[in-house]
């Protein structure tokens, strides 16, 4: 496994592996998730890279970039193992030079969810995203659902600005109690913990109300802040029903719908989601129910 940080060192790396190349960026800190999208890649590519940047552009002001979990060493043996060729660590100043100032911003999906509550966030994730794309230049990129709007951000950018490479999305992984997981969960202490639960519950009792044959989108976002405002340490940003590749909020379920949510629970803001897709549940996995 190649470690590499600057521009150079990647350019001279990348020319040595064989095609088709697998990309899966990720901030670090890394768990079940992530090496989900690394085996995946694994899988399907003759040679797997995995950069790590903690990316200071998509973090607002108000936001815990200094607080960001950071376990280098440890990553690199998980990478090590997972048989990951190419490690790219690029520094702020290889990513964001002095007298920076070009940005990619993706228009209509990034305005509402998220985009809505974090302004500013997908200017930086489209940014660093595509600077990794044209530093790596991978065949096949890998995002997780965990990050549902972000899946879609990305997927419209290459489109938009003809990168020539595929996007793959891969399931959210679960903890073994239905909570997605997440290098922010460690924020969490064990009462926290618990209540962090109320999240895929959530998102459980609206599928469940679906399943009934409620179609309202409306009845459906009042079943997820019902079972959300029964959780004492938890506080509701936003539930959301919308349509999976507009991301508008949908009047009454056709077919294709996006569940998504965004809670507290104390300080610690998490994001949960479940996907209905050509008549199927996309809820995630279970990591006891993986291989
Ligand atoms: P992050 O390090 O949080 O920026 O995540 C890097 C990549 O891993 C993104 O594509 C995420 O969507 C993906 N990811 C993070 N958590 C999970 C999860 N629980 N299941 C699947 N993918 C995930």
């Amino acid at each position: 496994m190649e470690i590499v940080k600057s521009l150079n060192e990647l350019r001279n790396a990348r020319q040595n592996l064989p095609a088709p190349l697998g990309l899966v960026p990720t901030m670090g800190f890394l768990h079940p998730g992530h090496l989900s999208l690394v085996r995946r890649a694994r899988a399907e590519c003759a040679a797997v890279a995995v950069s790590i940047f903690v990316n200071p552009t998509q973090f607002g002001p108000q936001e815990d970039l200094a607080a960001y979990p950071r376990d280098l060493e440890k990553d690199l043996a998980l990478l090590q193992v997972a048989g990951v060729d190419l490690v790219w660590l690029p520094t702020n100043e290889v990513m964001y030079p002095a007298g920076y100032q070009t940005w990619v911003d993706v228009e209509s999906v990034t305005q509402t969810l998220e985009g809505a509550r974090r302004p500013g966030h997908f200017r930086g994730v489209a940014t660093v995203v595509a600077k990794l794309f044209n530093g790596v230049q991978p065949h096949k990129a890998y995002f997780g659902q965990k990050d549902a709007q972000q899946a879609v951000v990305i997927r419209q950018m290459a489109r938009d600005l003809n990168f020539p490479l595929e996007i793959v999305i891969c399931p959210l992984i679960r903890e073994t109690d239905g909570l997605a997981m997440s290098s922010r969960n460690t924020y969490l202490n064990p009462e926290q913990r618990q209540a962090a639960t109320v999240l895929s519950r959530a998102l459980r009792a609206a599928k469940a109300a679906y399943e009934a044959g409620d179609r309202v989108a409306e009845n459906l976002r009042q079943v997820m802040i019902a079972e959300i405002e029964g959780e004492s340490l938890a506080h509701l940003q936003y539930v959301s029903v919308a349509h999976p590749d507009t991301l508008e909020e949908l009047n009454m379920l056709e077919d294709d719908a996006l569940f998504s949510m965004a809670v507290y629970v104390g300080q610690t803001r998490l994001i949960d989601n479940f996907l209905l897709q050509a008549g199927r549940w996309q809820v995630g996995e279970r990591i006891n129910e993986r291989a």
